[in-house]
């Protein structure tokens, strides 16, 4: 039979894991009956919901119908491709890294990465692709009917989408991002933008170039609105939980250009103003504001009820929710979307990072700098040593916090509390001593976590 555009592949479940929570994962992804009463129970839940978080559900519960019903077609990417280009041909954009995520906080993440190592991928890759490829196995994606990944950042992410690509048979584009962002290179990678869209177009039936200026004026409305968004997160208190923002991550990635979020981040605005205008802030009594790079556990981690409630510490800002490309020129789509990549803080020399974090903590009045050391994250953690002495020069303390964003059988969590109690001691020094001898004292004190971290 021939199999539908969209649709999951049919096969049997790897026995290893939670294999009936396995089966209703299913169950509910290719149903239509799912979807419909998924909607009428966002009714009364809509009660308890905030009205950003509604419409990040109706958003991406529409997506995921279209999606697995073969509605429209899908496009898996890697996780630094402008989605502009996806939503504007007419597709649904799949980030299997994103997915990855999700997996982990239903509490499939472990047996995805362990249906990827059974499959022979090796530990020494990110488990966001481990993950990805476990829930190949799985048969919980739905089918691409292309995969597009970009060579800038996530080295693992070309090898791993390359993989889905031939598993599903489908077209596979790399848009190479020139290393040096000069305008020569960028005229290079719009060529190749407008070229990877045509060429999709003619494979793909149902795309059409038409949509494109639509998804780039939809990412301008949404990203007035953000902007505004991170004025109000410069608050103090911090009026928004960095544990939550730091899920929502995964729709800064993933949702530029979808008709949905522009109303997101306007809900979202609104929702902060009120919470600055009650003074209901998720850490009233705040003692120190700290920046979190790189990406968080998904799974259930107490590294964040920790740091809130028993700290009164805030994550006031995340480096993966730092909007960092011009305003679009819908009409100049292809030019646009070669602006966003090379404008990525995290491509190219090591100070454009520096200059990005800096900027990062001058304007969130940060105190302290964590770096999650993603097991396999070598475009992140290979800048940690640079971070650190950058950081320190400056009187800021900065901690690199080893860990597993998606496997939590890894992550060492009595451990990670150990560092971060000592990290927030730190913090606590530092506001004590006279600002001359700050810089001493935490070069000093993180010696000392930097040997104990390299124990573990
Ligand atoms: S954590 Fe690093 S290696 Fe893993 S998917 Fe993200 S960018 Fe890629």
């Amino acid at each position: 039979m021939k199999e539908k555009k969209g649709t999951i592949r049919s096969g049997p479940l790897s026995p290893g894991g939670n294999v009936r929570g396995l089966q209703l994962a299913r169950m509910f992804l290719t149903n239509n009956l799912t979807y419909f009463l998924a909607r009428l129970a966002l009714r009364p839940l809509g009660r308890r919901l905030r009205p950003y978080q509604e419409a990040a559900v109706q958003g991406i519960l529409a997506e995921l119908h279209a999606a697995y019903s073969g509605e429209k077609p899908v496009i898996f990417a890697s996780a630094f491709v402008p989605t502009e280009l996806i939503y504007g041909l007419g597709a649904i954009p799949v980030l299997p890294e994103v997915w990855s995520g999700f997996a982990a906080a239903a509490g499939f993440g472990a047996p995805a990465v362990t249906a990827s190592e059974a499959a022979g991928y090796s530990q020494d890759l990110c488990s966001f692709h481990r993950c990805s490829l476990g829930l190949e196995n799985l048969e919980l994606l739905p089918k691409p009917a292309a995969v597009i990944v970009s060579s800038h950042l996530c080295d693992g992410g070309r090898r791993s989408l390359y993989r889905h690509s031939r598993s599903f048979g489908c077209p596979f584009y790399v848009l190479d991002v020139p290393y040096a962002a000069t305008p020569d290179g960028a005229a290079w990678l719009a060529h190749q933008i407008e070229r990877t869209a045509r060429d999709l177009v003619l494979k793909v039936p149902g795309l059409s170039l038409a949509g494109l200026p639509g998804a780039l004026a939809a990412a301008n409305r949404a990203r007035t609105e953000y902007l505004a968004v991170c004025r109000l997160r410069r608050e103090r208190p911090a009026p928004w939980a960095g544990s939550e923002a730091l899920n929502y991550v995964a729709v800064f990635l993933s949702g530029w250009g979808s008709s949905w979020l522009p109303e997101f981040y306007a809900q979202l605005r609104c929702h902060l103003e009120e919470a600055i205008r009650r003074r209901a802030f998720p850490v009233p009594q705040e003692r120190h504001r700290l920046l979190w790079l790189n990406l968080r556990p998904y799974y259930a981690t107490p590294i964040f009820t920790y740091l809130e409630k028993e700290c009164n510490t805030s994550t006031a800002f995340e480096e993966y929710s730092h909007l960092y490309w011009p305003a679009h020129t819908p009409e100049a789509w292809a030019e646009s979307l070669a602006a966003k990549l090379v404008a990525h803080f995290g491509w190219g020399p090591i100070e454009r990072r520096l200059a990005t974090v800096w900027s990062l903590v001058q304007e969130y009045g940060i105190d302290g700098v964590v770096q999650f050391n993603q097991w396999g994250c070598r475009q992140s953690n290979g800048g940690g040593r640079f971070l650190a002495d950058f950081l320190r020069a400056r009187g800021i303390p900065f901690l690199e916090l080893a860990g597993d964003g998606v496997d939590g059988r890894s992550s060492g969590a009595a451990q990670q509390l150990t560092r971060i109690a000592a990290f927030v001691e730190l913090l606590e020094a530092r506001n004590t001593l006279p600002p001359g001898r700050r810089i001493e004292a935490i070069t000093r004190q993180n010696e000392v976590h930097d040997h104990a971290g390299s124990r573990h």
